[in-house]
């Protein structure tokens, strides 16, 4: 069993207008084999907290900490978080030119595990992998990324989740811009890869729909960089029904 821990995490970015604080103070703790949705309204800070796990450099941390199983995330490069256990689905994926997702996949495999893969099996797992999501093979000689349609993007995230095999998948708005095929392919894939490994989940999602095929066991909301309440699959429900004007009403008051 692993556990990311998040402690009191606060994060700033730097700006034009100055440092700008945009999470203050997070606490969150998954552990391998649980599914946790992070829902929240737009600007509320979801992505800043999938950026500062995976370790870009733009996303500054002015105090708090995030482990796993107690080692100090904060202090490994974005290589060695992945070698931890990490894995790191984002909004927007960038374009890797020159590098085929079949090579992609092999490189990751191979820098993730310390060894290539065997080549037989991991040519059947890719082929497999593919097939459920039903993905065409000629897609394994393509351009990460160059070209890929929204579909073909959360696709290609969720092949890497399959065949990557991590600890902690953290998936940054994977509903996004998919039609309601795609999301339960999708949907599928991340539900294929909890059942076939101990894998934690931490969804991160504006809308509600992708919990109708992804049943999370607790659900945080997200107001102005704060987990702002926290409850199981029920809250999610109550959110469908109310949206989040409550919270926004009650921030901007506080
Ligand atoms: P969410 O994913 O919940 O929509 P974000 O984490 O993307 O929220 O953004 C939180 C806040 O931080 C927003 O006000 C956003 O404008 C700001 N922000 C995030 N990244 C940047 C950036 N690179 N430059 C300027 N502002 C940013
Ligand atoms: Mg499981
Ligand atoms: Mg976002």
């Amino acid at each position: 069993m692993s556990t990311l821990e998040i402690r009191d995490l606060h994060v700033s970015i730097e700006t034009e207008q100055g440092t700008k604080p945009i999470l203050r103070g997070v606490d969150l703790t998954i552990r391998t084999g649980e599914t946790h949705a992070v829902m929240g309204p737009n600007g509320s800070g979801k992505s800043t907290l999938a950026y500062t796990i995976a370790g870009h450099p733009r996303y500054q941390v002015d105090s708090g900490s995030i482990t796993l199983d107690g080692e100090d995330v904060l202090a490994m490069s974005v290589d060695e978080r992945a070698r931890a256990g990490l894995f790191l689905a984002m909004q927007y994926p960038v374009e890797i030119p020159g590098v085929t997702v079949s090579n992609f996949l092999r490189t990751a495999k191979t820098a993730i595990d310390g060894q290539a893969p065997a080549i037989r099996g991991w040519v059947k797992d890719v082929r497999e992998s593919m097939d459920n999501l039903r993905m065409d093979q000629a897609f394994a000689e393509r351009n990460v990324n160059e070209g890929f349609s929204g579909g073909e993007k959360k696709r290609h995230e969720i092949l890497q989740l399959e065949l990557l095999k991590p600890r902690i998948a953290v998936l940054d708005e994977t509903d996004s811009g998919l039609d309601v095929d795609a999301l339960k392919i999708v949907s599928e894939g991340v539900n294929r890869a909890k059942s076939s490994s101990d894998l934690g989940v931490l969804l991160i999602t504006h809308y509600t729909r992708i919990l109708r095929y992804i049943r999370p066991d607790f659900v945080h909301v997200f107001v102005n960089g704060r987990v702002a309440e926290e409850g199981g699959a029920e809250l999610a429900d109550r959110l469908e029904d109310e949206g989040y004007d409550r919270y926004l009403t009650a921030a901007a008051t506080a």
